[in-house]
Protein backbone atom coordinates (compact mmCIF):
# COMPACT_ATOMS: atom_id res chain seq x y z
CA UNK A 1 0.00 0.00 0.00
CA UNK A 2 1.10 3.71 -0.39
CA UNK A 3 1.04 5.19 2.54
CA UNK A 4 2.60 8.67 3.68
CA UNK A 5 3.91 9.56 7.41
CA UNK A 6 4.16 13.04 7.95
CA UNK A 7 6.43 13.74 10.65
CA UNK A 8 9.66 12.00 10.86
CA UNK A 9 10.52 11.72 14.84
CA UNK A 10 10.58 8.69 17.43
CA UNK A 11 7.02 7.63 16.41
CA UNK A 12 6.86 8.54 12.78
CA UNK A 13 10.66 6.91 11.23
CA UNK A 14 9.81 3.92 13.73
CA UNK A 15 6.64 3.39 11.97
CA UNK A 16 7.62 4.24 8.78
CA UNK A 17 10.51 2.11 8.71
CA UNK A 18 8.40 -0.63 9.67
CA UNK A 19 6.16 -0.44 7.60
CA UNK A 20 8.24 -0.22 4.85
CA UNK A 21 10.23 -3.54 6.15
CA UNK A 22 6.81 -5.50 5.38
CA UNK A 23 6.39 -3.85 1.92
CA UNK A 24 4.40 -0.63 2.10
CA UNK A 25 6.03 1.89 0.19
CA UNK A 26 6.30 4.45 2.57
CA UNK A 27 7.18 8.33 1.72
CA UNK A 28 7.85 10.17 4.66
CA UNK A 29 7.64 14.11 5.03
CA UNK A 30 9.33 16.62 7.76
CA UNK A 31 9.05 20.53 7.81
CA UNK A 32 12.79 19.91 9.38
CA UNK A 33 15.35 19.88 6.17
CA UNK A 34 18.41 19.21 8.00
CA UNK A 35 16.69 15.93 9.30
CA UNK A 36 15.24 14.89 6.16
CA UNK A 37 19.21 15.83 4.74
CA UNK A 38 20.76 13.36 7.55
CA UNK A 39 18.66 10.84 6.37
CA UNK A 40 18.70 10.60 2.74
CA UNK A 41 22.72 10.13 3.86
CA UNK A 42 22.10 7.39 6.08
CA UNK A 43 22.36 10.21 9.00
CA UNK A 44 19.63 8.67 11.32
CA UNK A 45 18.49 11.24 13.88
CA UNK A 46 17.66 9.57 16.86
CA UNK A 47 19.43 6.40 18.81
CA UNK A 48 17.03 3.08 18.81
CA UNK A 49 18.18 -0.24 18.76
CA UNK A 50 17.56 -1.73 15.33
CA UNK A 51 16.53 1.39 13.75
CA UNK A 52 19.84 2.31 11.97
CA UNK A 53 19.97 -0.93 9.59
CA UNK A 54 16.19 -1.04 9.09
CA UNK A 55 16.18 2.54 7.46
CA UNK A 56 18.75 1.83 5.68
CA UNK A 57 17.79 -1.06 4.04
CA UNK A 58 14.77 0.20 3.37
CA UNK A 59 16.06 3.52 1.62
CA UNK A 60 18.17 1.40 -0.43
CA UNK A 61 15.38 -0.47 -1.46
CA UNK A 62 13.04 2.25 -2.61
CA UNK A 63 10.25 1.54 0.26
CA UNK A 64 10.90 4.10 2.13
CA UNK A 65 11.31 7.96 1.08
CA UNK A 66 12.51 11.04 3.01
CA UNK A 67 11.50 14.82 1.55
CA UNK A 68 10.12 18.12 2.63
CA UNK A 69 7.77 18.18 -0.40
CA UNK A 70 4.34 18.31 0.93
CA UNK A 71 2.58 18.29 -1.59
CA UNK A 72 4.15 15.05 -2.88
CA UNK A 73 3.60 13.20 0.34
CA UNK A 74 0.22 13.90 0.08
CA UNK A 75 -0.22 12.86 -3.54
CA UNK A 76 1.79 9.57 -2.53
CA UNK A 77 -0.56 7.79 -0.49
CA UNK A 78 -4.00 7.15 0.12
CA UNK A 79 -3.20 6.71 4.06
CA UNK A 80 -1.77 10.15 5.35
CA UNK A 81 -0.43 9.80 9.05
CA UNK A 82 -0.25 12.54 11.32
CA UNK A 83 3.08 11.67 13.95
CA UNK A 84 3.90 15.02 15.00
CA UNK A 85 4.74 16.09 18.20
CA UNK A 86 2.12 17.33 20.48
CA UNK A 87 3.76 19.42 23.27
CA UNK A 88 2.25 20.63 26.23
CA UNK A 89 1.59 24.73 25.59
CA UNK A 90 1.44 26.81 28.49
CA UNK A 91 -1.42 25.59 30.65
CA UNK A 92 -0.33 21.50 30.22
CA UNK A 93 -2.52 20.82 27.73
CA UNK A 94 -1.97 19.41 24.59
CA UNK A 95 -0.69 21.41 22.12
CA UNK A 96 -2.50 20.81 18.72
CA UNK A 97 -1.11 23.51 16.13
CA UNK A 98 1.26 20.89 14.41
CA UNK A 99 -1.64 18.44 13.93
CA UNK A 100 -3.64 20.71 12.61
CA UNK A 101 -0.75 22.49 10.40
CA UNK A 102 -0.66 18.57 8.77
CA UNK A 103 -4.66 18.08 8.63
CA UNK A 104 -4.27 21.61 6.19
CA UNK A 105 -1.86 20.53 4.56
CA UNK A 106 -3.34 17.59 3.09
CA UNK A 107 -6.42 19.21 2.90
CA UNK A 108 -4.86 22.10 0.28
CA UNK A 109 -2.99 19.29 -1.67
CA UNK A 110 -5.57 16.49 -2.10
CA UNK A 111 -7.22 15.67 -5.18
CA UNK A 112 -8.69 12.08 -4.50
CA UNK A 113 -9.77 10.24 -1.48
CA UNK A 114 -7.41 9.96 1.61
CA UNK A 115 -8.10 8.06 5.15
CA UNK A 116 -6.45 10.41 7.92
CA UNK A 117 -4.70 8.19 10.73
CA UNK A 118 -4.42 10.74 13.80
CA UNK A 119 -0.37 8.71 14.90
CA UNK A 120 -0.02 11.60 17.89
CA UNK A 121 -1.74 11.40 21.03
CA UNK A 122 -3.93 13.81 21.03
CA UNK A 123 -6.90 14.68 23.03
CA UNK A 124 -10.64 13.14 22.81
CA UNK A 125 -12.27 15.08 20.14
CA UNK A 126 -9.24 16.34 18.25
CA UNK A 127 -10.08 13.48 15.17
CA UNK A 128 -13.40 16.22 15.04
CA UNK A 129 -11.47 18.62 15.23
CA UNK A 130 -8.98 17.63 12.02
CA UNK A 131 -12.47 16.68 10.61
CA UNK A 132 -13.41 20.22 10.43
CA UNK A 133 -9.64 21.56 9.26
CA UNK A 134 -10.21 19.42 6.80
CA UNK A 135 -13.45 20.31 5.74
CA UNK A 136 -12.80 24.18 5.96
CA UNK A 137 -10.00 23.76 3.48
CA UNK A 138 -11.92 21.75 1.08
CA UNK A 139 -14.38 24.44 1.24
CA UNK A 140 -12.25 27.11 0.64
CA UNK A 141 -10.77 25.34 -2.72
CA UNK A 142 -14.43 24.55 -3.58
CA UNK A 143 -12.93 21.16 -3.99
CA UNK A 144 -15.80 18.36 -3.03
CA UNK A 145 -13.56 15.73 -1.48
CA UNK A 146 -14.06 12.62 0.51
CA UNK A 147 -11.95 11.69 3.29
CA UNK A 148 -11.82 9.81 7.09
CA UNK A 149 -10.14 10.35 10.15
CA UNK A 150 -8.70 7.39 11.96
CA UNK A 151 -7.65 7.49 15.82
CA UNK A 152 -4.34 5.17 16.03
CA UNK A 153 -2.49 6.02 18.72
CA UNK A 154 0.78 4.74 19.57
CA UNK A 155 1.93 2.43 22.24
CA UNK A 156 6.00 2.24 21.49
CA UNK A 157 8.23 1.89 23.98
CA UNK A 158 11.38 4.14 23.37
CA UNK A 159 14.72 1.74 23.58
CA UNK A 160 12.45 -1.28 22.73
CA UNK A 161 10.43 1.00 19.30
CA UNK A 162 11.41 -1.34 16.79
CA UNK A 163 10.02 -4.57 18.27
CA UNK A 164 7.08 -2.50 19.81
CA UNK A 165 6.09 -1.86 16.15
CA UNK A 166 7.07 -5.13 14.59
CA UNK A 167 4.55 -6.98 17.48
CA UNK A 168 2.46 -4.17 18.92
CA UNK A 169 0.47 -5.83 21.55
CA UNK A 170 -2.45 -4.30 20.59
CA UNK A 171 -3.51 -2.13 17.45
CA UNK A 172 -6.22 0.00 18.56
CA UNK A 173 -8.34 1.44 15.67
CA UNK A 174 -11.09 4.45 16.24
CA UNK A 175 -13.41 4.73 13.49
CA UNK A 176 -17.06 4.86 12.65
CA UNK A 177 -16.21 3.15 9.09
CA UNK A 178 -16.36 -0.34 8.53
CA UNK A 179 -14.63 0.01 5.09
CA UNK A 180 -11.82 2.19 6.63
CA UNK A 181 -11.42 -0.40 8.85
CA UNK A 182 -10.97 -2.98 6.09
CA UNK A 183 -8.22 -0.67 4.83
CA UNK A 184 -6.41 -0.74 8.30
CA UNK A 185 -6.81 -4.50 8.08
CA UNK A 186 -4.54 -4.75 5.12
CA UNK A 187 -2.20 -2.45 6.02
CA UNK A 188 -1.63 -4.00 9.57
CA UNK A 189 -2.10 -7.20 8.47
CA UNK A 190 1.57 -8.38 8.05
CA UNK A 191 1.57 -7.20 12.06
CA UNK A 192 -1.39 -9.23 12.85
CA UNK A 193 -0.90 -13.17 11.64
CA UNK A 194 0.13 -14.81 15.05
CA UNK A 195 -3.24 -13.56 16.68
CA UNK A 196 -5.88 -10.35 16.20
CA UNK A 197 -4.22 -7.50 17.91
CA UNK A 198 -6.77 -5.34 16.31
CA UNK A 199 -9.06 -3.94 19.41
CA UNK A 200 -11.60 -1.58 17.28
CA UNK A 201 -13.60 0.69 19.02
CA UNK A 202 -15.20 4.41 18.37
CA UNK A 203 -12.86 7.31 18.15
CA UNK A 204 -12.80 8.90 21.16
CA UNK A 205 -13.04 5.72 23.18
CA UNK A 206 -9.50 5.04 20.71
CA UNK A 207 -8.49 8.58 21.89
CA UNK A 208 -8.78 8.22 25.64
CA UNK A 209 -7.26 4.46 25.65
CA UNK A 210 -4.03 5.94 25.19
CA UNK A 211 -3.76 8.74 28.00
CA UNK A 212 -5.58 5.83 30.05
CA UNK A 213 -2.55 3.64 29.63
CA UNK A 214 0.08 6.43 29.58
CA UNK A 215 -1.62 7.32 33.21
CA UNK A 216 -1.92 4.30 34.36
CA UNK A 217 1.59 3.27 34.33
CA UNK A 218 2.04 7.04 35.85
CA UNK A 219 0.04 6.36 38.19
CA UNK A 220 1.89 2.99 39.11
CA UNK A 221 5.67 4.73 39.18
CA UNK A 222 4.01 7.32 41.73
CA UNK A 223 2.42 4.81 43.56
CA UNK A 224 5.58 3.08 44.06
CA UNK A 225 7.21 6.18 44.79
CA UNK A 226 5.04 7.02 47.82
CA UNK A 227 5.85 4.03 49.40
CA UNK A 228 9.04 4.28 48.75
CA UNK A 229 9.17 7.47 50.96
CA UNK A 230 7.21 5.61 53.37
CA UNK A 231 9.28 2.91 53.52
CA UNK A 232 12.71 5.06 53.82
CA UNK A 233 10.56 6.81 56.99
CA UNK A 234 9.55 3.69 58.42
CA UNK A 235 12.92 1.78 58.24
CA UNK A 236 11.59 -0.67 55.72
CA UNK A 237 13.21 -1.32 52.50
CA UNK A 238 10.69 -0.71 49.40
CA UNK A 239 12.60 -3.35 47.30
CA UNK A 240 11.52 -6.19 49.53
CA UNK A 241 7.81 -4.42 49.86
CA UNK A 242 8.03 -4.61 45.35
CA UNK A 243 8.90 -8.20 45.50
CA UNK A 244 6.47 -8.66 47.83
CA UNK A 245 3.67 -7.10 46.26
CA UNK A 246 4.72 -7.94 42.98
CA UNK A 247 4.42 -11.68 43.93
CA UNK A 248 0.36 -10.53 43.83
CA UNK A 249 -1.13 -11.85 40.38
CA UNK A 250 -3.14 -9.09 40.52
CA UNK A 251 -0.54 -6.54 41.04
CA UNK A 252 2.38 -8.32 38.98
CA UNK A 253 6.08 -7.16 38.83
CA UNK A 254 6.05 -5.05 35.99
CA UNK A 255 6.24 -1.22 36.18
CA UNK A 256 6.72 -0.84 40.18
CA UNK A 257 10.00 -0.17 40.20
CA UNK A 258 10.55 2.96 42.43
CA UNK A 259 13.49 5.55 41.52
CA UNK A 260 14.22 9.59 41.04
CA UNK A 261 10.78 10.43 39.13
CA UNK A 262 9.38 9.07 35.49
CA UNK A 263 10.53 11.47 32.39
CA UNK A 264 10.48 11.50 28.78
CA UNK A 265 7.84 13.13 26.12
CA UNK A 266 5.09 11.22 27.19
CA UNK A 267 4.28 10.28 31.02
CA UNK A 268 4.93 14.00 31.86
CA UNK A 269 2.90 15.52 28.95
CA UNK A 270 0.32 12.74 29.05
CA UNK A 271 -0.86 13.32 32.99
CA UNK A 272 -0.91 16.60 32.30
CA UNK A 273 -2.81 16.96 29.49
CA UNK A 274 -4.95 14.90 30.65
CA UNK A 275 -5.66 17.06 33.62
CA UNK A 276 -6.39 20.00 31.68
CA UNK A 277 -8.79 18.01 29.60
CA UNK A 278 -10.35 17.06 32.49
CA UNK A 279 -10.25 20.44 34.34
CA UNK A 280 -12.49 22.16 31.22
CA UNK A 281 -15.30 20.00 31.63
CA UNK A 282 -15.36 20.59 35.19
CA UNK A 283 -13.77 17.49 36.97
CA UNK A 284 -11.32 17.50 39.55
CA UNK A 285 -8.71 14.66 38.42
CA UNK A 286 -7.67 14.40 41.94
CA UNK A 287 -6.01 10.81 41.53
CA UNK A 288 -3.50 12.26 38.54
CA UNK A 289 -2.67 15.80 40.26
CA UNK A 290 -1.38 13.39 43.00
CA UNK A 291 0.11 10.98 40.64
CA UNK A 292 1.92 14.54 38.73
CA UNK A 293 2.77 15.88 42.68
CA UNK A 294 4.63 12.73 43.60
CA UNK A 295 6.48 12.81 40.60
CA UNK A 296 7.93 16.13 40.17
CA UNK A 297 8.89 15.97 44.07
CA UNK A 298 10.28 12.81 43.16
CA UNK A 299 12.75 14.25 40.91
CA UNK A 300 14.72 16.20 43.71
CA UNK A 301 14.64 13.27 45.87
CA UNK A 302 18.70 12.85 45.15
CA UNK A 303 19.28 16.10 45.62
CA UNK A 304 18.10 15.96 49.31
CA UNK A 305 20.36 13.30 49.72
CA UNK A 306 23.30 14.91 48.45
CA UNK A 307 22.47 18.35 50.64
CA UNK A 308 21.62 15.91 53.87
CA UNK A 309 25.64 14.16 53.19
CA UNK A 310 27.15 17.05 52.42
CA UNK A 311 25.45 19.34 55.23
CA UNK A 312 24.45 21.59 52.80
CA UNK A 313 28.46 22.61 51.24
CA UNK A 314 27.84 22.28 47.87
CA UNK A 315 29.77 25.24 46.43
CA UNK A 316 32.66 23.98 44.55
CA UNK A 317 31.82 20.01 44.62
CA UNK A 318 32.16 17.86 41.64
CA UNK A 319 29.74 14.96 41.06
CA UNK A 320 30.40 12.44 38.87
CA UNK A 321 26.60 11.67 37.41
CA UNK A 322 26.20 8.16 35.36
CA UNK A 323 22.93 8.14 32.84
CA UNK A 324 21.30 11.12 31.42
CA UNK A 325 18.96 9.60 29.12
CA UNK A 326 15.05 9.68 30.94
CA UNK A 327 15.86 5.49 30.57
CA UNK A 328 18.02 3.00 29.13
CA UNK A 329 18.73 2.60 25.22
CA UNK A 330 17.89 5.95 24.33
CA UNK A 331 19.07 9.05 23.83
CA UNK A 332 15.98 11.06 24.80
CA UNK A 333 16.57 13.35 27.43
CA UNK A 334 12.89 15.24 27.36
CA UNK A 335 11.69 15.64 30.92
CA UNK A 336 15.02 13.85 32.12
CA UNK A 337 15.40 13.24 36.35
CA UNK A 338 19.02 13.90 35.11
CA UNK A 339 18.54 17.25 33.89
CA UNK A 340 16.54 18.58 37.27
CA UNK A 341 19.36 17.18 39.19
CA UNK A 342 21.84 18.39 36.93
CA UNK A 343 20.26 22.36 37.33
CA UNK A 344 19.49 22.06 40.70
CA UNK A 345 23.57 21.00 41.50
CA UNK A 346 24.65 24.13 39.43
CA UNK A 347 21.96 26.36 41.13
CA UNK A 348 23.69 25.60 44.82
CA UNK A 349 27.23 26.13 42.69
CA UNK A 350 28.40 22.43 42.27
CA UNK A 351 29.51 20.93 38.78
CA UNK A 352 28.77 17.93 37.21
CA UNK A 353 30.97 15.56 35.26
CA UNK A 354 28.47 13.13 32.99
CA UNK A 355 28.71 10.03 31.46
CA UNK A 356 25.86 8.15 29.18
CA UNK A 357 25.97 5.39 26.49
CA UNK A 358 23.85 7.31 23.74
CA UNK A 359 23.03 11.04 25.28
CA UNK A 360 25.86 12.97 25.29
CA UNK A 361 25.32 14.57 22.04
CA UNK A 362 21.39 15.57 22.93
CA UNK A 363 23.48 16.73 26.16
CA UNK A 364 25.60 19.04 24.18
CA UNK A 365 22.40 20.34 22.20
CA UNK A 366 20.55 21.27 25.29
CA UNK A 367 23.06 22.98 27.82
CA UNK A 368 26.14 24.04 24.98
CA UNK A 369 29.40 24.47 26.62
CA UNK A 370 28.97 25.60 30.13
CA UNK A 371 32.27 25.35 32.91
CA UNK A 372 30.16 23.53 35.00
CA UNK A 373 29.34 20.50 32.94
CA UNK A 374 32.05 18.19 31.24
CA UNK A 375 30.81 15.53 29.30
CA UNK A 376 32.85 12.62 29.55
CA UNK A 377 34.16 9.22 27.45
CA UNK A 378 33.74 6.49 30.04
CA UNK A 379 31.90 6.48 33.39
CA UNK A 380 35.54 5.88 34.75
CA UNK A 381 36.58 9.09 33.35
CA UNK A 382 33.36 10.71 35.43
CA UNK A 383 34.90 9.61 38.80
CA UNK A 384 38.05 11.71 38.12
CA UNK A 385 38.55 14.25 40.78
CA UNK A 386 34.70 13.65 41.44
CA UNK A 387 33.36 14.06 45.46
CA UNK A 388 30.60 11.15 44.99
CA UNK A 389 28.86 9.51 42.44
CA UNK A 390 25.48 9.65 41.33
CA UNK A 391 22.92 7.52 39.46
CA UNK A 392 20.29 8.43 37.25
CA UNK A 393 19.35 6.11 34.44
CA UNK A 394 19.68 2.16 34.99
CA UNK A 395 21.54 1.61 32.01
CA UNK A 396 22.93 -2.67 31.65
CA UNK A 397 26.22 -1.38 31.98
CA UNK A 398 26.43 0.31 35.30
CA UNK A 399 24.53 -2.69 37.11
CA UNK A 400 28.17 -4.58 37.96
CA UNK A 401 30.98 -1.74 37.89
CA UNK A 402 34.45 -1.72 39.84
CA UNK A 403 33.82 -0.60 42.77
CA UNK A 404 37.17 -0.77 44.20
CA UNK A 405 37.82 1.74 41.26
CA UNK A 406 35.06 3.95 42.43
CA UNK A 407 36.15 3.87 45.90
CA UNK A 408 39.66 4.88 45.24
CA UNK A 409 38.93 7.66 42.99
CA UNK A 410 36.09 9.22 44.54
CA UNK A 411 37.05 11.34 46.88
CA UNK A 412 34.41 10.39 48.97
CA UNK A 413 33.02 6.76 48.71
CA UNK A 414 29.07 7.86 48.68
CA UNK A 415 26.94 6.99 46.02
CA UNK A 416 23.54 8.33 45.63
CA UNK A 417 21.23 5.64 43.63
CA UNK A 418 18.25 6.88 41.92
CA UNK A 419 17.50 3.72 40.39
CA UNK A 420 18.03 0.79 43.21
CA UNK A 421 20.96 -0.77 41.29
CA UNK A 422 22.99 -2.34 44.30
CA UNK A 423 22.69 -4.16 47.83
CA UNK A 424 22.55 -1.19 50.21
CA UNK A 425 24.28 -4.22 52.62
CA UNK A 426 27.24 -5.19 50.06
CA UNK A 427 28.05 -1.19 49.52
CA UNK A 428 28.30 -1.22 53.44
CA UNK A 429 30.58 -3.84 53.52
CA UNK A 430 32.46 -2.42 50.53
CA UNK A 431 32.70 0.97 53.01
CA UNK A 432 30.13 3.44 50.82
CA UNK A 433 27.57 5.20 52.41
CA UNK A 434 24.75 4.80 50.29
CA UNK A 435 21.63 6.15 49.40
CA UNK A 436 18.98 4.22 47.50
CA UNK A 437 15.71 5.53 47.08
CA UNK A 438 12.76 3.72 49.65
CA UNK A 439 15.49 1.73 51.26
CA UNK A 440 15.28 3.18 55.04
CA UNK A 441 16.62 0.09 56.52
CA UNK A 442 20.13 1.71 54.99
CA UNK A 443 19.88 5.33 54.32
P1 LIG B 1 9.22 14.12 17.81
O1 LIG B 1 9.29 15.48 18.38
O2 LIG B 1 10.35 13.17 17.97
O3 LIG B 1 8.92 14.24 16.23
C1 LIG B 1 7.95 15.05 15.66
C2 LIG B 1 8.40 15.41 14.24
O4 LIG B 1 7.34 16.09 13.59
C3 LIG B 1 9.62 16.33 14.19
O5 LIG B 1 10.61 15.78 13.36
C4 LIG B 1 9.06 17.62 13.57
O6 LIG B 1 10.00 18.33 12.80
C5 LIG B 1 7.92 17.08 12.74
N1 LIG B 1 6.91 18.06 12.33
C6 LIG B 1 6.39 19.09 13.03
N2 LIG B 1 5.49 19.75 12.29
C7 LIG B 1 5.43 19.12 11.09
C8 LIG B 1 4.68 19.34 9.91
N3 LIG B 1 3.78 20.33 9.80
N4 LIG B 1 4.87 18.50 8.87
C9 LIG B 1 5.76 17.50 8.96
N5 LIG B 1 6.50 17.25 10.06
C10 LIG B 1 6.33 18.05 11.11
O7 LIG B 1 7.88 13.49 18.39
P2 LIG B 1 7.60 11.96 18.79
O8 LIG B 1 8.28 11.62 20.07
O9 LIG B 1 7.78 11.09 17.60
O10 LIG B 1 6.04 12.04 19.12
C11 LIG B 1 5.07 12.22 18.11
C12 LIG B 1 3.70 11.96 18.70
O11 LIG B 1 3.61 10.59 19.09
C13 LIG B 1 3.40 12.76 19.97
O12 LIG B 1 2.03 13.08 19.99
C14 LIG B 1 3.73 11.81 21.08
O13 LIG B 1 3.01 12.08 22.26
C15 LIG B 1 3.29 10.49 20.49
N6 LIG B 1 3.97 9.31 21.03
C16 LIG B 1 5.31 9.35 21.30
C17 LIG B 1 5.94 8.21 21.80
C18 LIG B 1 7.40 8.24 22.14
O14 LIG B 1 7.86 7.32 22.81
N7 LIG B 1 8.17 9.23 21.72
C19 LIG B 1 5.20 7.02 22.00
C20 LIG B 1 3.86 7.01 21.66
C21 LIG B 1 3.24 8.16 21.18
Amino acid sequence: MKVTVFGIGYVGLVQAAVLAEVGHDVMCIDVDEAKVTNLKKGVIPIFEPGLAPLVKENYEAGRLTFTTDAEAGVAHGEIQFIAVGTPPDEDGSADLKYVTAVARTIAEHMTSYKVIIDKSTVPVGTADKVKSVVMETLARRQANLPFDVVSNPEFLKEGAAVSDCMKPERIIIGTDNNQVLDLMRELYGPFNRNHDRMVIMDIRSAELTKYAANCMLATKISFMNEMSNLAELLGADIEKVRQGIGSDSRIGYHFIYPGCGYGGSCFPKDVQALIRTAEHIGYQPVLLQAVEAVNAKQKHKLFSFIQRHFNGDLKGRTFALWGLSFKPNTDDMRESSSRVLMETLWEAGAKVQAFDPEAMEETQRIYGTRSDLALMGTKEAALQGADALIICTEWQNFRAPDFDLIKATLKHAAIFDGRNLYEPERMVQRGFTYYGIGRGASV
